[in-house]
């Protein structure tokens, strides 16, 4: 700011619109007369709120902005849209209505962001830092500084232990050291059973191949891969159609208590509808009992 500016009053005012020219007349004489710093400072700042006012009713902020630098000389202010040797009003707007960035002495402005856009903790306004990770450590792909997603799984598909999906590592192996056909490095099953003790057509010395299967399919504990003995039982004691060795199910109805129709003795079928088509759940909200 410089005060000198103000002697050419007339050359100021001429580059105004004709009808704001006296007073911004009236203004800079009173800039020019007045005694104090304080007085001076008071009337230049109300000579740029009143300039800046008017030049944004009317439509003349160019105008506006260079008449303010030619009487007070050229701001340190600039605006991030229109450019540097901006003013600003004492509410921090500039002539088209801009909002001044003010920055604090660490240099974040009233958002509580710096000139990258980065807040206090080093995060944007979609939330990643510098180097691209938010506040939970991941990237905008979800994955972590090693490389591991949400699940933990890097881009292989390998967990931080070194395991797939299905718990297996690079090398083939699970967390207990065993292979897919159950064999650890030293080429032994869980059972301590040896890797090589199958002869030319698969199957060991009690008959059993790679997969623990006998020729009818079962496992060394009886049941086929469908999980039924030769009973047709599974390991829980029920057959196919859920029921046990004692013909009941889990419900506790017997197997065998439908009459030839198709029909127990309460007048329901396998289905669980009666003749008529009702369920139990329906006569027991009437109150009624089936046809027999
Ligand atoms: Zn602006």
């Amino acid at each position: 700011m410089t005060d000198q500016a103000t002697t050419d009053i007339d050359a100021i005012v001429s580059s105004l619109p004709a009808d704001w020219q006296v007073p911004a007349r009236q203004y800079l004489a009173a800039y020019a007369a007045a005694a104090t710093t304080e007085q001076r400072d008071s009337i230049r700042q109300d000579v740029v709120n009143a300039t800046i006012a008017e030049g944004r009713s009317r439509g003349w902020c160019t105008e506006a902005d260079r008449a303010l630098t030619a009487a007070f000389g050229a701001p340190d202010t600039s605006c991030a849209d229109c450019g540097v040797e901006v003013w600003f009003n004492s509410d921090g707007y500039d002539c088209r209505g801009h909002r001044q960035t003010v920055r604090d002495a660490d240099g974040f402005d009233l958002d509580g962001r710096n000139v990258g856009g980065y807040d206090r903790d080093g995060f944007d306004r979609y939330g990643f830092n510098a180097e691209g990770f938010n506040r939970d450590g991941f990237d905008r792909n979800d994955r972590d500084r090693e490389g591991f997603n949400l699940r933990g799984h890097n881009r292989d598909g390998y967990d931080r232990d070194g395991y797939d999906r299905s718990g297996y590592s690079r090398e083939g192996y699970d967390r207990e050291g065993y292979d897919r056909s159950g064999f650890n490095q030293e080429h032994t099953d869980r059972d301590g059973r040896s890797e090589f003790r199958f002869n030319l057509n698969g199957r060991d010395a009690e008959g059993f191949d790679r997969e623990g299967r006998d020729r009818h399919g079962c496992d060394r504990d009886g049941f086929d891969s469908n999980g039924y003995d030769s009973d047709g039982y599974n390991r829980d004691g029920y057959d196919r159609h859920g029921h046990g060795r004692d013909g009941l199910d889990l419900a506790g109805l017997q197997r065998y208590r439908f009459d030839i129709d198709g029909y127990d003795s309460d007048g329901y079928g396998s289905s669980g509808y009666d003749r008529d088509g009702n369920r139990r759940a329906d006569h027991e909200a009437r109150g009624t009992k089936p046809r027999r």
